[in-house]
């Protein structure tokens, strides 16, 4: 794969502006809010997590507000959604392909350091007819606090 997937470097609130310009939503104080937030967590945080965050700062945002405007930025490339089987979803601020592991006790998401290189992702080998995108790759265990409970 030679998809440069290279995080941007401007300043998050022009990059912002331009990604919802370019595709045709507005700038709003409520988006901003949320994607500055979602910038500087390493959290994972679910909807309702950003929404309790985003509400010291925004007092009178609502949850439904929060959820659209995090549907917003996925949709504008700034974000990225992960899913899991059980419906519930959560939100990451990099959108560059990028490991995570997951705690199956308590659900808190964490990145992993590395990234796979394209060696790795050969040695899946290749099925015949399906051109791979991307990847999506999740280890799942035990969190320290976890452990530690
Ligand atoms: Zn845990
Ligand atoms: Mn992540």
């Amino acid at each position: 794969m030679d998809v440069n997937y290279n995080q941007p470097a401007a300043e998050p609130e022009t990059l912002l502006r331009e990604a919802l310009e370019a595709n045709g939503q507005r700038f709003t104080e409520q988006r901003s809010a949320v994607y500055r937030y979602l910038r500087q967590t390493e959290d994972h945080p679910s909807a309702d997590d950003v929404f309790t965050s985003v509400r010291g700062v925004i007092p009178d945002i609502s949850l439904a507000t929060v959820y659209k405007s995090l549907e917003t930025l996925v949709s504008c490339g700034l974000a990225s959604k992960l899913t899991y089987g059980d419906g519930s979803a959560r939100y990451d601020g990099r959108t560059d392909p990028h490991p995570h592991a997951r705690c199956l006790t308590c659900g808190s998401v964490a990145d992993l350091p590395g990234v796979l290189d394209g060696e790795s992702l050969d040695r899946l080998g290749e099925l015949p007819g399906f051109s791979i995108e991307g990847y999506r790759v999740e280890v799942v265990g035990t969190c320290r606090e976890c452990q530690e409970g």
